[in-house]
């Protein structure tokens, strides 16, 4: 039942003192990256003051800015020739946050993940099809080793080529899915279209969801038309990638890794702890990452703790499934775009007006972006060739920065809404 039984059912006053011994070494560790040393100058934090978990709490924040600010090499705590991985966060072909682990770095990972896909009941006779991208996303390497330390017979086929992935879930008899769930939502069309039904021409037993949000209600119909359990996997770039939370059998909360990280929920506004049961922002320390420790991470995503013993017998404690974010970031098939990343290649093409607007639509099972733009009034009028190549450019120059393609209406000036004060860029008409 268990793939570490002493580490994930340890009584929570061991547990904590491990996070205390961990704490204390990690923010030691920390001391040794620019980016922290000079931190914990300007804070006036010494880290050899660490005597009780609540310390954590003099320890400043850190944000997805700072690792931008720090980039590339800022906060590493080992020399360079320790690394042997580089990791990014997903979304954006630019400068994006990077991640780098040491051998050992990617050894704690794996076991995060191995625990994580035992925990669901995934065993070594598995055939494993891992659905996510590989390359600098976490979600394809993160879990294909956890597989393969495990022991199942995995399959790296990676995102896309649906009809080839049902293909190969028949030949082969894969029985456990890595999925994003949007993906596994607009897969079932095409099971559909191919007349195939994954309960009768499958052996397909559990999918892992992650990556992005998603409600009861979508793991309810991925269950019900591939019959099979699906668990909820919860992780981001800075925290590792996947592993960081994950759903047991119980299907009741994702429980939190908490020998690997050290988590608290905030309010976002006064930056104070909140009670169990009360949503906050969730915030991450890194406790055993050696060649990039992360310390108090506000990771911007919305859940609450879930008090109370579970009834699988582990002590991590849990979480609910994330609920929203604090920032504006939207995932659109598991990939993060911030609006503003719109508005600044939008801004650098002539010809484009003052504003635009996001819209946000499920069409079936599909997520589309529509970007509307005002563009400048002398286009409307005369030749619309130019119009038309105008929008053909907004479209190419989006896709090579955002990586998902977008439809782009182009509008004469001042059509759309405008608000008073802050504006409201994206409309979401996706609901489950
Ligand atoms: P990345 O760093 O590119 O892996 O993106 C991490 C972000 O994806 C997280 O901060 C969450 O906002 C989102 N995310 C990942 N997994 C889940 C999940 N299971 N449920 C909801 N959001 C998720
Ligand atoms: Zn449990």
């Amino acid at each position: 039942m268990f793939w570490e039984e002493k580490i994930e059912t340890m009584q929570q006053g061991d547990l904590q003192a491990l996070q205390l011994e961990r704490l204390k070494k990690i923010a030691a560790d920390a001391d040794q990256a620019p980016f922290y040393k000079n931190l914990f100058v300007k804070n006036k934090f010494d880290p050899s003051t660490i005597r009780t978990l609540d310390d954590v709490r003099r320890i400043p924040f850190t944000t997805k800015e700072d690792l931008r600010e720090a980039w590339p090499y800022g906060l590493l705590a080992v020399p360079k020739d320790e690394l042997v991985r580089m990791h990014s966060s997903s979304g954006t072909t630019g400068r994006s946050t990077v991640i780098f682990h040491t051998a050992r770095d990617l050894d704690a990972w794996t076991d995060t993940l191995c625990r994580s896909m035992y925990m669901t009941g995934m065993r070594k006779a598995d055939v494993f099809q891992n659905m996510m991208t590989y390359g600098l996303f976490t979600g394809g390497l993160g879990f294909h080793y956890g597989a393969e330390r495990l022991g199942a017979l995995t399959i790296p086929v990676g995102a896309g080529n649906s009809k080839r992935q049902i293909q190969l879930m028949r030949d082969f008899d894969t029985t456990v899915l890595h999925i994003i769930p949007s993906y596994a939502l607009h897969l079932s069309g095409v099971f559909e279209e191919l007349s195939v039904d994954p309960r009768r021409d499958t052996r397909l037993r559990i999918a892992f969801l992650g990556a992005e949000p998603h409600s009861e209600k979508t793991r309810g119909r991925i269950e019900e038309f591939y019959g099979l359990k699906a668990f909820n996997s919860y992780g981001l770039s800075e925290m590792n990638g996947p592993g960081v939370a994950f759903e047991c059998q119980c299907q009741a909360g994702l429980h939190v890794w908490e020998d690997n990280f050290l988590m608290e929920i905030i309010d976002p506004d006064t930056l104070e702890p909140v009670a169990d049961g009360v949503e906050g922002e969730l915030v991450l320390t890194t406790l055993k990452r050696e060649g990039m420790p992360v310390l108090r991470y506000r990771t911007k995503d919305l859940t609450h703790i879930i008090a109370g013993p579970c009834a699988c017998g582990r002590t991590h404690r849990r979480i609910e499934r994330i609920t929203g974010r604090t920032d504006d970031m939207l995932i659109i098939k598991g990939v993060n775009i911030f609006p503003v990343q719109i508005e600044k290649k939008l801004m650098e093409i002539s010809d484009v007006g003052n504003n635009f607007q996001i819209i946000l639509e499920r069409k079936g099972y599909n997520d589309h972006m529509i970007v509307r733009v005002e563009v400048v009034k002398e286009l409307f009028s005369g030749d619309l060739k130019q119009l038309e190549s105008l929008r053909k450019k907004i479209m190419e120059e989006l896709r090579s920065d955002i990586l998902i393609t977008p439809r782009v209406d182009l509008v004469e000036p001042n059509t759309l809404p405008k608000t008073e004060g802050k504006a409201v860029r994206v409309i979401d008409n996706r609901t489950d």
